[in-house]
């Protein structure tokens, strides 16, 4: 299998995380892509160069102002009076705003209130660069499974909350949705999304809730207790027949149930006839991670690859959460070995 990076990665360094009003130091570290390279490693996998994402191809999933919102937030930002060494909103547009016909103005601030979702995906001077490396990650596997290989793409940041035109949850550019609509343009008629990182993959199901040529599963913990907190939930159909499914687990759920909720998204998206799938790939489910919403452990893992494996689809495998650096590593190596594609290319 042959995988991809890009190391302007480095380059993003969040620091500013809210979590129950205290202000901590952000999971989603440089430190995270060592680690999964070191679990491609014990595998003999090198990743290979990828060249970043083209403004063009961006604009396959993302609206332009919201791009331009993104490429030049950190220096607008930076100009203002004792602005702080991030851009992080201080306000959202409320539906009530909204609803009244709510729009964002020219400043920094009100386009950072209006293009992020939350507080927790600060923009640093190094976010745009690794944003579209990450993205392009993403694309150089999307044309491998396009010719018929599978492909694991190490994206950093990650991208499965981030909306066409909204950052969110440490996401930028939604890296799954730009493999999707590569595979797409390069002929496959229907692609399916297998979501397995233990949030809601929110993002992604947002940019494809109306389309009945991309089904969205996503396998995540409870969004009543967790990250999204207002989607996610099993009602969620999408707006056409084939649209979306969302299987979210209960707290503290282990290898079974997750794998037999896992069995259940499978066969949707043998129902939906799929001719390639997307796999945005996540750690967070593991029983070591800090966030401890699920409890997966490495076998499980291993078993999810081999599940997803032997489904027998062309697979473009996309990184996203996973904050424990001592595991995640690891964890990488057992679900590409599961996965039954791990030799090096
Ligand atoms: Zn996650």
């Amino acid at each position: 299998m042959r995988t991809f990076h890009n190391i302007s990665e480095a380059l993003h360094t969040p620091r500013f995380f809210l979590m129950r009003g205290a202000v901590r130091q952000n999971y989603e570290v440089p430190a995270r892509a060592a680690a999964l390279r070191e679990g491609l490693a014990s595998l003999g996998l090198a990743p290979e160069a990828a060249l970043p994402a083209s403004l063009a191809t961006l604009l396959t999933v993302h609206d332009g102002a919201y791009l331009d919102f993104l490429a030049n937030a950190a220096k607008d930002w930076a100009a203002l009076p004792e602005a702080g060494p991030e851009v992080v909103a201080n306000i959202h547009p409320s539906p009530e705003m909204l609803a009244q016909g709510g729009v964002p103005s020219a400043s920094v601030i009100s386009r950072t209130g209006w293009f992020t979702a939350d507080c927790a995906c600060p923009i640093g001077p190094g976010t745009w660069e690794a944003s579209v490396g990450a993205a392009g990650a993403a694309l150089a596997a999307a044309g491998e499974v396009a010719a018929g290989r599978n492909a694991y793409a190490l994206c950093r940041p990650p991208g499965h909350h981030t909306y066409a035109a909204r950052a969110g949850g440490h996401c930028y550019i939604n890296n799954a949705a730009l493999a999707v609509e590569h595979l797409r343009a390069a002929g496959a008629a229907r692609v399916a999304v297998l979501d397995i990182d233990s949030h809601h993959g929110n993002g992604t199901q947002g940019i494809f809730w109306d389309r009945a040529d991309v089904l969205t599963v996503s396998l995540h913990a409870d969004p009543g207790r967790y990250y999204p907190w207002f989607v996610g939930h099993a009602r969620e159909t999408g707006g056409t027949p084939d649209g979306n499914l969302n299987l979210p687990q209960d707290f503290g759920v282990g290898d079974d149930v997750w794998l037999a909720a896992l069995d259940d998204g499978i066969a949707a998206i043998r129902r939906f006839g799929a001719d390639a799938l997307v796999v945005p790939l996540g750690f967070d489910a593991s029983e070591d991670e800090p966030l401890a919403a699920l409890k997966v452990t490495a076998d499980g893992f291993a078993r999810a690859g081999a599940a997803i494996g032997a489904m027998g689809l062309p697979t473009c495998i996309t990184q996203e959460g996973g904050y424990n650096v001592d595991v995640i590593g690891g964890l990488l190596a057992r679900f590409l070995t599961g996965f039954g594609d791990a030799t090096s290319a």
